[in-house]
Order: structure tokens, then sequence, then C-alpha cells
């Protein structure tokens, strides 16, 4: 039997995207159809989202939502179904999704992403679906969704709660707010509980959501197991721990189409595992690009938001380390001001060593990974990380600190693993200067020894980290809540 999955998430590839929510939400209907799951994807109608939306149905009409008047458009992501929140005054803003241009949180992210809430569990329960009426199953990603499984849970437009599934793709974006809002909402009182929306006094809309959810996933199972503790769950562990086994680990894949070495047109020469040579000419291009030095040594590189999570306060610190020992570093990403200042005061302290470039390059990102020998990935914690795996699927070889999916995804390279020919990548334990200096020092010293380096990179892009078996995965726990058979 098909089942159809309304996929609620506020980012998707190729329309709109902050992180690797959207890269994952984007592949998802890909991943699923497979398996005989029909994934409609449901977004806001952020100006990006409507500018694609060239021959857009309007299917629904509300008129008030939440006080609003919205639309529900119809149309087509990647060739998959497609349903849009428009409600002009909530999501046609400039900046950021959830932000002005400077960064600072929109005030009435609340009433957003509830209007958005409200909107996914009516459509859920069949509102613009036409005969196809409801769907089978809810599945919902991160704070900006949570809310439609409390609505889904609480106030039902019609009938029985749908089957729903939360996933946690990072929880330290939780969508916390002010109690006062909770009568905004339009749920009934009994919303309030501890096993409802209420959180620490306020509302929150991630735990919301994790309550009202039949089963709970997050992007890896090492990441699983880590927010069951206070250090990472962010004061959900306990709730995390009270679901026992409805909590699991499914890890992100990666789009082999668009991430694949012997076949990407950002690259100035595509290569595959028999023909790594290839991968010089890229190096030579990465080094023009970012203005180093020309030379046979490790390039690092850094595709990264600067931010206290990927451990990139404690990156400028290990520079010195790096170029002394004969490396150079090709950076890209954006965040933290202070940390920008820190990297360029490094930059210029190196000229010709280190070469960072501030801001969002989807195609540069392609090329880094194409010409850096290794990519650095210090997070303090990581859900699943993306990163690390187009490192892997391109000889880039990783170097990560061990948690979540970084611990999941790269064997580290100890004698034992190298004798056995499985090492991939490097890993060190604590986001500290000693632990990452020596990592550094441990992959160069690894790049030095050539026919081990060739080797390391060769186990990395024999990895499958594809979204094959992670489609599966969800797919089986779909038919494991709606209780069908594909
Ligand atoms: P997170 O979602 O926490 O930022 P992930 O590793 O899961 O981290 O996903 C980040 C995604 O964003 C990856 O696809 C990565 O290549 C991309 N990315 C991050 N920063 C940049 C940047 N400055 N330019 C281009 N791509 C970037």
């Amino acid at each position: 039997m098909t089942l159809r999955v309304l996929s609620v998430a506020s980012e998707a590839v190729p329309l709109v995207k902050t992180g690797g929510l959207a890269d994952v939400a984007g592949a998802l209907p890909a991943a699923l159809a497979p398996h005989g799951a029909v994934l409609t994807t449901f977004l806001p109608g952020y100006p990006a989202v409507l500018g694609a939306m060239k021959r857009a149905k309007t299917v629904h009409q509300w008129s008030d939502l939440l006080g609003e008047d919205a639309r529900l458009l119809a149309g087509k992501i990647a060739g998959h179904p497609l349903l849009v929140l428009d409600v002009p005054h909530l999501f046609q803003r400039d900046g950021t999704p959830y932000g002005d241009a400077r960064g600072k949180d929109w005030e009435d992210n609340w009433r957003r992403f509830a209007a958005f809430g409200r909107a996914a569990a009516d459509v859920a329960e069949g509102a613009g679906q036409g005969k196809a009426g409801a769907f089978d199953l809810i599945h919902a990603h991160d704070w900006q969704a949570g809310m439609t499984l409390a609505y889904n849970r609480f106030a039902p437009a019609s009938g029985a709660p749908l089957p729903a599934v939360m996933t946690i793709h990072n929880m330290a974006f939780q969508g916390y707010f002010d109690a006062r809002i909770f009568r905004g909402l339009g749920l009934p009182r009994a919303a309030w509980a501890m096993d409802g929306v209420e959180s620490y006094g306020g509302v929150g809309f991630l735990k919301a959501g994790l309550q009202a959810a039949d089963a709970i996933t997050t992007v890896s199972p090492s990441y699983a197991a880590e927010i069951r503790l206070p250090e990472f769950g962010m004061g959900l562990e306990g709730l995390i721990a009270s679901r026992g086994s409805a909590v699991s680990g499914v890890l992100n894949g990666i789009d082999n189409g668009e991430w694949n070495p012997a076949t990407d047109a950002a690259l100035a020469r595509p290569y595959t595992a028999k023909t790594l040579g290839g991968r010089k000419a890229n190096k030579r291009a990465l080094e023009a690009e970012f203005a180093l030095d020309r030379d046979d040594g490790p390039l690092f590189i850094v595709v990264s938001r600067l931010t206290w999570q990927k451990g990139m306060d404690v990156l400028p610190e290990v520079l010195d380390h790096l170029i002394g020992l004969g490396g150079r570093l090709a950076l890209l990403g954006s965040g933290d001001k202070a940390i920008e200042h820190e990297l360029h005061r490094a930059a210029l302290r190196h000229r010709g060593r280190i070469g960072i470039r501030i801001g969002y390059d989807e195609a540069l990102s392609h090329r880094m990974q194409g010409g850096g020998d290794a990519i650095l990935v210090p997070s303090r914690f990581e859900p699943c990380g993306l990163t690390q795996l187009y490192g892997l699927a391109y000889g880039c070889v990783p170097v990560v600190a061990r948690t979540g999916g970084l611990a999941d995804t790269v064997i580290d390279a100890n004698v034992a693993a190298l004798a056995q020919g499985a090492a991939t990548g490097v890993q060190f334990v604590g986001v500290s200067y000693c632990a990452f200096a020596e990592a550094i020092s441990r992959t160069i010293a690894l790049y030095a020894d050539k026919p081990r380096w060739k080797q390391v990179q060769v186990n990395g892009m024999a990895c499958d980290f594809s979204w094959g078996p992670s489609g599966a995965a969800y797919a089986a726990l779909y038919r494991s809540l709606t209780g069908t058979r594909p």
C-alpha cells in the first residue's frame, strides 16, 4: 500500500536553505519513493519559495489562520509534490527565514511557526487534498514544524490524530517562547501541561512536537544517545530519556547526484578513486582562488557556519601550529563576528598560507572538497554533519571531533585501523587546543606517508553514505507506525 506522508519543514533544497535540515528535507521524497511512500513537502511561502512556483494552484484558503488570511498553493519540488503556505504578512519578508538581514530573530516567530503548524495539521487531515483526503502520517522537522504535532494531538480539525514522527536536526534550536503567547495559539487549556506545550514555564515548540510524536528520530545513532545527557539535551534530556525506545537515530545520506567527484561540473578536473591524481589540478585551482602559495604540502579546508557549536572559536588558536608544520588553510564560512575577526587576523599573520572567504557559496564548497587534502570539522556537538560525508566522498580526508554523526561516520586512522586498512579519517576527543592540535599533527604525519594517505582517501571514497539505507530505515518506521506493509 502506498503511504502518503506530509513532510513539514521550514527549509528544503533547492528552494530555501540555511543548513543541513534543508538538504535532508529536500532529499527525503526521492529517498522514500522506492519504498512506496509518497512525501509531500510543506513549506512556508518565503519570497524564494513563491518565486520558484510559477504555475502554482491555490487549493485551499483560510480566512482565520490564527487571525490571518492564508492560501495553500500546490506545486512541485524537484519533481515531487509540494504544498506552500502563503501568508504574505508572515512570510514575505527580506532577510533570512528566521530573522532580518542582520540576523536578529523576528519578534513574531512564534506566530509565524504556530500558523505554519496549524495549517500543516489541517492539511494533514485533508484540507486542500480533494478526493485524496487525509495523509497517512505526519513527519515534522525541527522546532519550526513542532507545533504541527501539538495541533494534531490537541486540536485536530476533525477525526483522530494522525500518526506522527518528529525529527530533531539540532537540539540547540528549540523555539522557546514566553508563556504569554499560549493564548494566541488557539489550543485548548489541556495543552498547557508538562506533557503538552509547556516547557520550563514558557512554550517550547520543539518540546511540544517531541511530546506529541509517536516516534522521535534524530540524524545519527550517537546523537540519539547523546541527547539523553544534560550536556547535549539542552534541557530536554529528561523528556528524551522518558521516551525510551521511541527515540532512534537515522543517519542522513548525501545526494550522490550532486556530490560525486566523477561528474561534478564545479571541479576543474573531475576524478574517481582510481584517478586521484586528477585532484592536483583542483588543488592548484583552489590555491589560485584563495591566493595561497603553490606547494605540495597539505591543504586543509573548512566549510562551516563560524560558531561555537562548530568549534570555530578554537580554530584560530591552532592555526599557528598548523602553519608551523607546513600546512595551509582555505576557509569558507560566515557567522560569529568575533570568530571572523580572529580568522582575518590569522590570515594577515600568514599571508599565502591562510585564505578566508566570508560568505555562502555552494559551487566554491564543491571546489574546496575536490581540491583540499583534509577537511577540519571540530564540532562540540554535531547531530549528523554533512561536510565530513562530502569530504569522504571526495577523498578530502575528514579530521573530526568524536561526537554525534562525526563519531558514527569517520573511522580514526589509529594503528589498528591503519593495519586493518579500514581508516577513513582522523578523530580527536574533546574540542580543546591540545586535542585539536594533536589531530592536526597526526594528519600532517599521515599525509607525508603517501601510500597510507592514499589508502585512507580510497577507503573514504568507498563508503556508502547515500540515502539508500536511510530511506529504508524511515520507511520501516513509517510502516511500523501506520501498521501497513509495503
Ligand atoms: P549545519 O546544518 O549544522 O550547518 P551540516 O554539516 O549538517 O551543518 O550542513 C551544512 C551544509 O551547509 C553543508 O551542505 C555544507 O556544505 C553547507 N555549508 C555550510 N557553510 C557553507 C558556506 N559558507 N558556503 C557553502 N556551503 C556551506
